[in-house]
């Protein structure tokens, strides 16, 4: 049998390592950009067209390359970052492997000019799918210039691979918000389709996050800072109470490389043990400084994962210290979230001290029928649901009061009154329940009770008020009648470039639910109205909350994305646990959403109420 083993041409040796170092626009963009820094850039510019797809340009006034260095940098193990073995123990750069060019190169048409700082001339090359085109000398400025062109060129299944623009201009984000927060001291500068991204100059690390995550980040963080013989820890943490729910602002840093560490991250959680809104992840920006012998970088060809010597010492050092410094903030004694959201009727005390009666609010002056009430200050239920006359479903009311009335007298027999009530299921409820009194109570800033034929109509005030909400957001929607209503001084805010991106995609959708918002560049915001009927509501919040959601849906927002932004405006803008109501208004809630065509569920499916019936409390009382 004749020999079958060859080795592969370059070409193809290239292209299987590309597949483990390019993914995406996103890798060329880290590679660069991490070279630009390893050769002593203080500026670096980026420069992209269709999210890097069609073209990615990086260009620095590092210390640029001679011809020859050129030519090799595009070798399959070429690097000057490293000599021996040994060199793999104590790394100082970012770079190290001396794969990416010879990666990029292969999958893409790539264009390099760059000269020393010393020299009169440059070098330009071209190099397209691992062939050298074209090496000349050129006339260009000192630095390194690279055009990356039609990446995944000949690697189809890769290049349908990719996710659309918006998407992959999120990962590059990612990557630069990264390597920008490593190194405060470099400016760098982004362009996508022409459009400025970031526009970051030499700054401090307080000022670099305030630049890429909006000014109002830096009120929101505690600073961080230890300094002892096995590591130094320094940066930012977050207070509890702005934790958000989804990723995006936790950022480990070691030795001024991006890391990912599941492991520290959870020493960081338990340092907010107690003190955190169920569900949140605390933000985070800290940097570990630690000698380069006592970490183990080499583990992951893309390299966020670093292995530590010391690491259970180094996790009990962080959660000590991320402790102390909230401590020190005032932020650790401990704070009561009991009251967020869990729909959990109290049915039976579990505990006899417990037991309180509850807040009665009653307005013996209230007429139902009185259709233009007008109520001041800042009533959240000021806006009509729909055309629909009121008292429609008031004189129901009032028919079964009467008869309720009489057959009040006669309590032997009510027994036997409404035996089909009894059974049916609270979830069958419709509207036309009628009520046998209109004595509504508050209980514990949380429900609305109120006695009906078959038992005790428990209501969730906040899931009642998203439902009105959300019918009056689908309404304007349907109707195409925007309404909204001048603010009288304009907001204006500030917002990561990745959340302007995902703003920006939304805008017309908020628009036509009668937000009046747009851009004026460099990731800033104004608001100039808001839909007539969130007068009492932040809209900044408004607008952070509804991104979030977005962030952390896992279905594609274009279909039906309006109704899921009507749904999730009506969340955040809905009123809220613990929020005590005038009588007047508990009124109007009930009023309008009996209204509303679906009551029993919230736009988010969770029911709105329920009934405990007569029988259930027969049996407590036996
Ligand atoms: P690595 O960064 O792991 O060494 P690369 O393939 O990324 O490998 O780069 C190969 C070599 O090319 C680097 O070691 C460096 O000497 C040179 N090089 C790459 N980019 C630049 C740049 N922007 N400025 C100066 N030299 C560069
Ligand atoms: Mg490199």
């Amino acid at each position: 049998m004749p020999d079958i083993i060859q080795l592969l041409p370059d070409s193809v040796a290239n292209q299987i390592a590309a597949g483990e170092v390019i993914q995406r626009p996103a890798s060329v963009v880290k590679e660069l950009v991490e070279n630009a820094i390893d050769a002593g850039s203080t500026h670096i510019q980026i420069n992209l067209k269709d999210a890097g797809r069609t073209l990615i340009q990086i260009s620095d006034n590092g210390c640029g390359m001679s011809d020859t260095d050129a030519r090799m940098a595009f070798e399959r193990h070429a690097t000057s970052k490293i000599k021996a073995a040994k060199d793999l123990f104590a790394i100082r750069t970012m770079g190290f492997r001396g794969e990416a060019l010879a990666s990029i190169a292969a999958i893409a048409d790539v264009e390099l000019h760059t000269k020393q700082h010393d020299q009169e001339l440059g070098t330009m090359i071209h190099i397209n799918g691992s062939q050298v085109l074209k090496q000349e000398a050129t006339n260009c400025p000192s630095g390194t210039n690279f055009l990356v062109k039609n990446l995944f060129f000949n690697v189809p299944a890769r290049r349908k691979f990719l996710k659309s623009n918006a998407a992959e201009l999120k990962h590059i984000i990612h990557e630069i918000q990264r390597v920008a927060l490593a190194n405060p001291d470099i400016a760098f500068s982004m362009i996508n389709n022409q459009q400025p991204v970031y526009e970051l100059g030499q700054d401090n690390i307080r000022k670099r996050i305030v630049a890429l995550f909006g000014k109002h980040s830096i009120q929101k963080l505690i600073p961080v800072n230890t300094d002892t013989s096995l590591v130094k820890i320094t940066g930012y943490i977050g207070q509890p109470k702005h934790a958000r729910k989804t990723f995006g602002e936790q950022f480990f840093f070691v030795n001024k490389r991006f890391m990912r560490h599941p492991f520290f991250h959870k020493a960081v959680v338990q340092a907010y043990e107690k003190i955190l809104p169920p569900d949140s992840i605390p933000s985070y920006f800290l940097f570990f400084e630690v000698k380069p012998e006592n970490i183990d970088i080499n583990i992951h060809p893309t390299k966020t994962e670093i292995k530590f010597e010391d690491e259970s010492a180094i996790w009990q050092m962080i959660k000590a210290t991320v402790r102390e410094s909230l401590g020190k903030h005032n932020v650790v004694p401990s704070i009561d979230f009991d009251q967020a959201g869990s729909f959990d009727i109290p049915v039976a005390p579990k505990n006899a001290d417990e037991v309180r009666p509850p807040e009665i609010q009653v307005d013996p002056t209230y007429n139902p029928f009185e259709t233009d009430v007008v109520f001041t200050g800042t009533n959240p239920f000021t806006q009509q649901p729909k055309k629909t006359s009121k008292a429609q479903y008031w004189e129901k009311l009032y028919q079964d009061f009467n008869k309720k009335e009489h057959e009040d007298q006669l309590p032997e027999e009510q027994e036997d009154l409404f035996p089909e009530e009894l059974e049916q299921s609270p979830n069958e409820i419709q509207h036309e329940e009628s009520y046998s009194g209109k004595t509504f109570f508050q209980f514990k800033g949380k429900y609305i009770l109120t006695p009906v034929k078959s038992g005790l109509m428990v209501i969730d005030q906040k899931r009642a008020h998203e439902r009105i909400l959300f019918e009056n957001f689908m309404s304007v929607i349907n109707s195409n009648q925007i309404i909204s209503q001048k603010q009288l001084f304009p907001h204006t805010f500030d917002l990561n470039a990745a959340d302007a991106q995902l703003l920006h995609s939304v805008l017309d959708d908020l628009r036509a639910l009668g937000f009046d918002i747009s851009g004026f560049g460099n990731n800033s915001f104004i608001i100039n109205g808001t839909p007539g009927m969130l007068d009492n509501s932040s809209p900044e919040a408004i607008i952070e909350s509804l991104l979030e959601d977005i962030k952390s849906s896992s279905t594609n927002l274009q279909e039906k994305a309006r109704e899921k932004i009507a749904a999730s405006l009506a969340r955040a803008s809905s009123i809220t646990y613990g929020y005590v109501m005038k009588q007047e208004e508990i009124n109007q809630l009930i009023d309008q959403l009996f209204a509303c065509s679906t009551p029993n569920y919230s736009p988010t499916g969770k029911q709105v109420l329920t009934i405990m019936p007569i029988e259930h409390f027969e049996k407590l009382l036996k």
